[in-house]
């Protein structure tokens, strides 16, 4: 996609961010975009940030390690949004703000052990599995409670839990597509219920097929790619 395509598409997709934010009484302004930058050339990034485009997303560390160190842009944000193994942690740390895919116990020790080595904090989301079809994210709230219980307990603290992240089913039926995000909503109102020390703030849920649902569901970050860069070559 050229500049001025991708400048156009920044334009679409933030009127239509506002206009769901209108529609469902949300303060204007209320939604962060997250432009997810993943299978596209670092000029797709560059042209973001002509857009004004600062935070972006990518799901394969390695990928996102070599596109933001040649772009070497300290205006540039990234999180990381995809299923991550331990031993791409110490990357992800290094170059991200936030890892948005959290799904289990086990990768938060990483974290913690990989910021303490840099002495950096970084923000993490909970993804947390609310589609029959999705694989990734935390699968029960027992699980997910360990996880925060250790947060309350000051097993990490270079690490702030920041939010919750979800994946909607890939469907049609906009009512399936809705209760995952109610899903993912009521579940933060249980976790704040239950843990009201730690700042779990943010919804991140919604893409480019849905994210206004997902702002009229009360979605605080919306994680779009193809609406704003194009389709992703995976060849
Ligand atoms: C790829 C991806 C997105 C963006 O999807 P689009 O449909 O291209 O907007 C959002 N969230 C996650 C976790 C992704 O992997």
């Amino acid at each position: 996609m050229t500049e001025s395509q991708i400048a156009d598409n920044f334009l679409k997709i933030r009127q239509q961010i506002k206009d769901a934010e209108v529609k469902s009484g949300r303060k204007e302004g209320s939604v962060r975009l997250c432009a997810v930058s993943k299978f596209h050339p670092v000029d797709s990034v560059k042209a973001a940030l002509k857009a004004d485009q600062f935070l972006f997303g990518e799901n394969r560390v390695q990928e996102a390690y070599g596109k933001f160190t040649e772009l070497n842009d300290s205006r540039a944000e990234l999180h990381i949004i995809g299923q991550l193994q331990s031993n791409k942690v110490k990357k992800a740390v290094e170059i991200a703000s936030c890892i948005q895919s959290v799904d289990r116990e086990s990768l938060l020790e990483e974290i913690e052990k990989q910021a303490s080595k840099l002495e950096k904090n970084i923000s993490i989301f909970f993804e947390y599995h609310t589609a029959e079809d999705s694989k990734s994210g935390y699968g029960d709230m027992d699980s997910l409670f360990v996880s925060l219980e250790n947060f309350a307990r000051g097993l990490y603290p270079h690490i702030t839990p920041a939010g919750l992240m979800t994946m909607a089913p890939f469907s049609q039926d906009e009512k399936l597509v809705r209760l995952s995000f109610e899903k993912l909503r009521n579940l933060k109102e249980t976790v704040n219920e239950k843990f009201p020390e730690l700042p779990v703030k943010e919804l991140s849920m919604g893409m480019s097929g849905d994210f206004s649902l997902a702002i009229e569901e009360g979605s605080t970050m919306v994680r779009v790619g193809t609406a704003l860069f194009g389709e992703r070559d995976y060849t």
